[in-house]
Formats: C-alpha cells, structure tokens, sequence
C-alpha cells in the first residue's frame, strides 16, 4: 500500500518560542518528518521567534541539533536535513515589548498563507495576537495556533476567548488539543461512522459502560510549579480525556467538516450531568522509600493537589442515559498507557447455560504506546469436551493490517500544524467547545476545594489508589488492567 502525500501550499510558519521545549522536542522534528514525506513545498518558510539574541545559523545549528536528538535515526538523512534547515530563518522579538516586530513585519511574505504558532506561557497569548494585529503583521487570512492549557477555569478561558476575538475571527484560531491529532482518535471516528457494524449498537441499550485510561509513568519532574496550581484535572481531563468523551458519545455529524463535527462535540458536553462527590476520587502518589513522592517533586510539602483522578460520568441525552462513562488518569503509574474501552452489555440470554467467568464483548481502542483496536469476541474452545466458551481478540494493529503504512504513523503535531496550513479546523477545538468544557470543569474542582477534600495517597507504579478500584466495584465492574 503506497501513502499518498499531498504537498501543501507555500506558507510562513512564525514560531513564537522557537527555542523552546515544545519547539525542540515536537514541532520542529514533526515540521522535518513533513518535510521528509515530501509534503512541504521548496517556498516553505519557518521563522523561529524568541527573546534570545541569535543568528540564522545558530537557529539552524541548535535545530539541526534538535532533529538529532528527537527524530528516530533512520529518518535522519544528511541532505534533507541540509535542505530543510535551509527553510529555518530566526528573529529575536520580545511578545511583550517592541524589540524586533519591525523585523518579523519585513521578512513575512504577504503572498503566502501565514501561521503563527504560541509555543509560548500562556500569559503571552493575548499580548502576541494584540501585537499581530497592532503591528499590522496578521492579516485577514492569516492563522493563529493556540497552545494549551487554554486558561485555567471558565473565567480566564472566556477572558483569552475574547482578547483572541478582538484580533482574529473564529475561523483564525486554531486550539490545540494534541490529542485530537492522534491516528487512533481519527481513526475512532472512521470505525464509528465508516462501518455499519459498530453505530447500531453504540447506546445504552446494548454498551454496559466505557472506560477511559491516560496512565502516565512519569511523575510531576521538571513541571512541578506549574502542575500544583493545576492538578490531573485541569491538565487532563477538562481537554484531553474530555475530548476522547466527546469523539466516543457524540451523534454521527452530518458531514466531516470542523463545524458539524464540533457541534456535536459541545452537544456531549452540555448533556453531562454535575459529579456527585462519591463519583470522584482524587490521588497523589507518596514516597516510597525508593521514589520521591508528589510533593516533594512538586515542592510544596502541603500541597493538596491531585497526580491522579478517577470520575464516573453520565451523559444525559437519548443514546446515553444509563450507561457509566468511568475517567481516569494519573501520573507514576504502573505502565504508560491511553486506552479508550467500549465494554458491551451480555447478550439477554445464554443458549449454552451459565458459563464461568465469562467477560463479554469489549472494543478497545489504544491510543499509546502502541496505536490500534481490539475486539473482543466469544468462541467455542477448540477440543473435544463439550461447548465452552473462550474470549479472544480481534486484533486490528495497524502495523500488522497496514505494513509500513501502519507503523510510520505521523506524530500528532506534524499532523495537525499541517493542517493548519491546510486550513482544516476540523481537530481543533472551537471557542465554545473550550468554554464548556471548563463550564463542567469548574464546579467539580469547586466542590472539592470547598470541601478541603484531601487526595489519597497511591504508590508510584500501582494503579492508583484502592479507592478508585472501589469506585468501579460499587457498581459491579472493574478497572481494565493498566499495561502498555
Ligand atoms: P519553554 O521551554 O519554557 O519555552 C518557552 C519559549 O518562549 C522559549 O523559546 C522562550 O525563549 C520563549 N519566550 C519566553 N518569553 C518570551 C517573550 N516575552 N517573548 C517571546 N518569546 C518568549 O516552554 P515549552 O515547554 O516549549 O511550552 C510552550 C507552550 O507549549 C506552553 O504554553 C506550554 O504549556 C505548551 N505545552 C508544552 C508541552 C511540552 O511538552 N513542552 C506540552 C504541551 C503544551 P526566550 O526565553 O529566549 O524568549
């Protein structure tokens, strides 16, 4: 199976913090493998744009140093990293002066589509789109990416809405939600509104409940001051996990176009009920004698912030009512794993009389390590012996079904900043969508603030704490086993 690349049309990409993190490690190398795919056209320009005092070549050098260090080593190819870096340009500006605006107004071509990327805090989004507009750099057309963590409740979310709107129209903005960018969570869409097999089934009629696992082996490390005034659910849920909720529940748009798809999208996120206290329990990983603990990698030996959080949702609308939706997420757990399970109910009646340990029909779809879906079907166990019954997968890896195709699945951010410059907004999350989704968020946090609700300690490399277990044994099911 040959891909197909279609090269994009000649555009700037403005990175604001093109030094940093985010930068080096992800959009960079991601805007190479593009590059190497044969996508980007020769009249592709990329300017990275920070404080620092730099030239051209020491951009290009700290890059080529960056494509070394994060593209997988077969990818790198001496001549196309050459004539890649040759793409790179660099400007020294200050998103919140004046130093260095002349320049980046000088160097970006008016005749060529326009991207400005915010790798940068979060408090400098609203001075760089005021900029942009003020210094006559953005355009009508011009588009702007917006990093995450877009605000930090309601309030702040609708603040930054509004500063964005007063430079840029909705059709401008694009909100990353790297997620969303993810081959699986497409792929989720293609397997639901591709197929007749799965829809007819897909209510509560016949899904028992859905579980919904981001376990991370990681512990808070380098980002401690940032994460305590955050916690699981402001970093996690309110975005990432929301997200794969609202892909999974949301009704078949009319058509796959940004709007139809987000309009149903914000449907599921109105249609979720308030979170009773007992649907949710918080964790934060404790020192183990070997590992420090969440408070000490935060630095902040009060603190009451969650590293863990395990909520039980319900999505009042038609298809849903009745079906449990379980969330969970966590940092230093047993395995690195995001995996989205739809757990089918039994079938009404047993032919083959009661059966031991029987686990039923489960959809799994894994988003990492290892993108793919697995179905699990019951069978007849081979042998003689009489009719017992076995589950077995279905396993739909794409590196196996696919060949090459399947395993050289591009990285989320390649993915979606070219489809910035595509102008597909599809993957992106609208103003609206942010908004109700902290509009959720927000009360849930409230609550346990007001309660003083204080997190329970798990150990780094379980699978969070007993509680989270007992959240899913009250009603009968269990958690799937956290593994890669
Ligand atoms: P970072 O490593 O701290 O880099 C920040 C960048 O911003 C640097 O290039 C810095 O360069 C530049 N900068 C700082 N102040 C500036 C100013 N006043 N004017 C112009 N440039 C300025 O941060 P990061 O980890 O790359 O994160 C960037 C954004 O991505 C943040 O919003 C973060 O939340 C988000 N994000 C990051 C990750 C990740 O894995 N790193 C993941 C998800 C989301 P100078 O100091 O030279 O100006």
């Amino acid at each position: 199976m040959v891909s197909r690349v279609i090269p994009v049309e000649p555009f700037d990409l403005v990175i604001f913090g093109g030094t940093g993190d985010l930068a080096r490690r992800k959009i960079l190398p991601g805007l190479y493998r593009r590059f190497l795919a044969g996508q980007m056209p020769a009249e592709a320009r990329i300017i990275g744009a920070a404080r620092s005092e730099m030239s051209d070549d020491d951009y290009r050098a700290s890059i080529r140093a960056a494509i070394g260090e994060f593209v997988a080593k077969p990818k790198q190819d001496a001549a196309t990293i050459a004539a890649f870096l040759e793409r790179l340009r660099y400007v020294a500006i200050d998103a919140t002066g004046d130093a260095g605006w002349d320049r980046l107004q000088e160097i970006t071509r008016k005749d060529v589509i326009q991207a400005f990327y915010f790798s940068v805090a979060p408090t400098l989004f609203g001075p760089l789109a005021e900029r942009l507009h003020q210094k006559g750099i953005a355009c009508e057309t011009c588009r702007i990416v917006v990093e995450k963590p877009f605000g930090r409740d309601l309030a702040s979310a609708r603040a930054l809405n509004a500063t964005l709107a007063e430079h840029f129209h909705e059709r401008q903005i694009y909100r990353i939600d790297h997620y969303l960018g993810k081959e699986t969570v497409q792929n989720l869409m293609a397997v639901r509104f591709g197929n007749i097999l799965f829809e007819p089934l897909w209510n509560a009629q016949y899904v028992d409940h859905i579980q919904i696992t981001v376990a991370e082996t990681v512990g808070v490390g380098g980002r401690g001051a940032y994460y305590d005034k955050a916690g699981a659910m402001r970093d996690m849920v309110q975005n990432h996990l929301m997200q794969l909720l609202c892909l999974i529940a949301m009704e078949p748009p009319a058509r796959f176009d940004p709007d139809a798809v987000r309009d149903e999208k914000v449907k599921v996120i109105r249609a979720l009920d308030p979170v009773a206290p007992e649907e949710i329990v918080r964790g934060q990983y404790q020192a183990n004698g070997r590992e420090p603990g969440y408070r000490e990698d935060a630095e902040n030996p009060e603190s009451l912030t969650e590293s863990f959080v395990a909520l039980r949702l319900h999505v009042s609308n038609w298809r849903w009512k009745g079906t449990p939706f379980y969330l969970r997420t966590g940092k230093k757990l047993k395995a690195r794993t995001s995996e989205i399970a739809v757990v089918f109910k039994d079938p009404p009646h047993s032919i083959f009389g009661p059966q031991e340990n029987r686990r039923g029909n489960v959809l799994a779809i894994k988003l990492q390590p290892n993108e793919g879906m697995t179905l699990r079907v019951t069978i007849k166990e081979p042998g003689p012996g009489g009719m017992r019954l076995v589950e077995v997968p279905l396993d739909m890896s794409f590196a196996e079904a696919l060949g090459p195709n399947g395993t050289d699945i591009p990285d989320a951010y390649e993915r979606l900043v070219m489809d910035v410059i595509r102008g597909n907004q599809t993957l992106f999350m609208r103003g609206d969508e942010v908004e109700a989704a902290w509009a959720w968020a927000d009360p849930v946090i409230a609550g346990w603030e007001e309660r003083g609700d204080r997190p329970f300690p798990y150990d780094p490399g379980s699978s969070g704490p007993e509680e989270a277990q007992i959240l899913m044994h009250r009603d009968g099911r269990r958690w799937r086993e956290i593994r890669e």
